[in-house]
């Protein structure tokens, strides 16, 4: 049985919520500088190269 509940958008470590989350909002990757990739040319791991993380905004 698959009872897992699976987000439809893959979150990078860096994602503190989902695109489009009310009360969240996009940042550049505090990690790469919005590069996607590190200092060895690999995508970010904290944004999954994309350059940018999905902060939460307000808390909860
Ligand atoms: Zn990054």
């Amino acid at each position: 049985m698959m009872n897992e509940q699976q987000p439809k958008a893959p979150l990078n470590p860096g994602d503190e919520a989902r695109p489009g989350t009310p009360g969240s909002g996009e940042d550049v990757c505090p990690v790469c500088a919005g590069k996607g990739k590190n200092a060895v040319a690999q995508p970010c791991p904290n944004c999954g190269g994309s350059g940018k993380i999905i902060e939460g905004i307000g808390g909860g």
